[in-house]
């Protein structure tokens, strides 16, 4: 089933399946519970990011040429970061130019596949793990490049920066996230091709990781990593600007589109 939620021509918040020409099936229930279709489709005024997460944990380096091209070794166990909820934003939605990366514009692009748990998961062995996982999207793990070197948690967490959507496959459809290809357009170039084959830790082996010691509450998002071809890693580099037009293409899920926008007003920088 392929969920999206969106507002309708009322303004209410809703969710459908099988999202089609401007419309969906409605759904009755709960995202993380009983899922009902009611038959009736109806038209979608404007996509949201399939679910608000609960919890963002993010994966650094989780493709090996994306960590030797970053100039970095390719990790031994999961490199984790977390991002706030207050990223996250829709299909179409601006991703805003922070500006307090005005005078360091090196706000990047990282197509990602998200995994969303659906089943609260704690202390799950890797052959159970993916019984704990409600389905999958697409990301753009958005990246001030200056601040992420000080703080990741600083240079990806500023408002906008994780793009969720266009919907969530759920994981009965993919029974195998491990042969997805994953592509990132910049302005209608490709700018970044992978596969999720090519992850150093599978899916399975990182919701098992993070779960150990931690309960993962249904919602939690987990951002899986990057393939090659982030601005960073390019010569010459080139980030995100204001017009431009970012796509993030996912196997199953479609394309995430997203415009780039400089930020509208000048506020009082906290010193
Ligand atoms: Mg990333």
């Amino acid at each position: 089933m392929k969920i999206v939620r969106f507002i309708d021509q009322q303004g209410h918040e809703r969710l459908g399946r099988d999202p089609d020409a401007g419309t969906a099936e409605l759904l009755e229930g709960d995202l993380f519970g009983d899922l009902r279709g009611l038959g009736e489709r109806v038209a979608i005024q404007r996509l949201l990011a399939p679910l608000s997460p609960r919890n963002i944990f993010g994966i650094g380096l989780n493709y090996r040429e994306h960590a030797l091209l970053m100039g970095l070794q390719v990790p031994e166990r999961p490199v984790v970061f977390m991002k706030p909820t207050s990223t996250v934003i829709g299909p179409h939605d601006p991703i805003t130019l922070p500006r307090v990366a005005a005078q360091a514009p090196e706000v990047d692009y990282e197509g990602e596949l998200a995994v969303v748990i659906g089943r609260t998961a704690r202390d799950v062995a890797p052959a159970r793990a993916l019984a704990h996982v409600l389905g999958y999207t697409a990301a753009n793990d958005v990246t001030a490049r200056q601040w992420a070197r000080a703080s990741r948690t600083r240079g990806k967490g500023f408002d906008s920066f994780c793009p969720l959507g266009p919907v969530l496959i759920t994981a009965d459809e993919i029974p195998n996230p491990q042969r997805l290809s994953l592509a990132t357009r910049l302005n209608g170039v490709r700018v970044q091709h992978g596969n999720t084959a090519d992850m150093i830790f599978s899916v399975a082996e990182l919701v098992s990781y993070l779960s150990q010691d931690t309960t993962l509450l249904p919602g939690t998002v987990i951002l899986t990593g990057t393939p090659p071809g982030s601005a960073v890693t390019r010569t010459p580099p080139v980030y995100l600007s204001d017009g431009d037009q970012i796509d993030v293409e996912l196997e199953e899920v479609g394309v995430l589109s997203n415009p780039v926008r400089a930020a509208a007003e000048r506020v009082q920088a906290v010193a």
